[in-house]
């Protein structure tokens, strides 16, 4: 299981063939959201009450944490209802025609990843700005925020926790790496990316889920919570300082890349 103190030397092991070095321990982020994922890909469950929400999936080769990380929630897989792919790169959809094969699930995608996605599996919902999902106690809405891929869907929803009701946020793809001229995933990304920003800072966050461990320091925070600290999930301001942050290394991607 992953251990502290050395993250770029285990990521680098990881990526080097070892991905069970990237186990986490499932637990319970707030409300009625768990985090099942790995280090290098997080996977999110939403227990809506009348089954489960995926969202994201992994990588193929690390299915069967995720699957054990489910279970050792006690949570069944025939119970997912629903996976939402926030976008296509194999990271985040690789192990979702896994995921389906064990439970039926429906399979959504933004519109535009739809094409692209197919390498990992078979879209049955695509995703359009402003569509919702509903299931059970769950309202999930989605924003179409273009940059990253062409298809990055980001989504909202609220939680109950400790009588409060607090709005819970992720960016779909927040990975500048598709920044860089090479690496373009369509013609006007940058542009794009940047216009997905300002739109996502106009909502409020309360909890920032991120897709990757690193965007919200998903890992540390594990570690507090198990201490039984105030849960530190829960901060309204991370949102806006990470959307911003990412702003700026946007212009010093695009200075350095011209
Ligand atoms: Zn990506």
């Amino acid at each position: 299981m992953f251990r502290q103190g050395s993250m770029y030397e285990r990521l680098y092991e990881i990526n080097a063939g070892k991905p069970w070095l990237g186990r986490m321990k499932p637990f319970r982020v707030v409300g009625n959201v768990y985090f099942i994922g790995t280090y290098q890909a997080s996977s999110h469950i939403v227990d809506t009450g009348e089954g489960l929400i995926m969202i994201d999936t992994g990588y193929a080769n690390t299915a069967y944490l995720v699957l054990h990380s489910l279970h050792e929630l006690g949570f069944d897989v025939r119970d997912i209802r629903y996976i939402v792919n926030t976008h296509w790169h194999g990271d985040h959809t690789e192990a979702t025609a896994a995921f389906v094969d064990l439970s039926g699930a429906k399979a959504l995608i933004g519109r535009e990843d739809a094409e692209k996605a197919a390498q990992h599996f078979t879209p049955d919902i695509w995703i359009d700005d402003g569509d919702t999902l509903s299931l059970g106690n769950v309202t999930m809405r989605f924003m179409h925020t273009p940059g990253h891929t062409k298809g990055t869907i980001s989504f909202f929803f609220d939680v109950e926790e400790g009588g409060r009701t607090l709005r819970v946020g992720s960016f779909g793809g927040a990975g500048l790496n598709t920044m860089v001229r090479s690496r373009f995933d369509f013609e006007g990304c940058r542009e794009a990316y940047r216009a997905s920003l300002h739109r996502l800072m106009e909502e409020r966050v309360d909890v920032f889920l991120g897709n990757h461990t690193w965007n919200n320091d998903t890992y540390g925070k594990s570690l507090l919570l198990c201490e039984g600290k105030e849960n530190p999930f829960i901060d309204s301001t991370l949102w806006g300082t990470f959307l911003h942050d990412y702003e700026k290394r946007l212009d010093e991607v695009i200075k350095n890349d011209q």
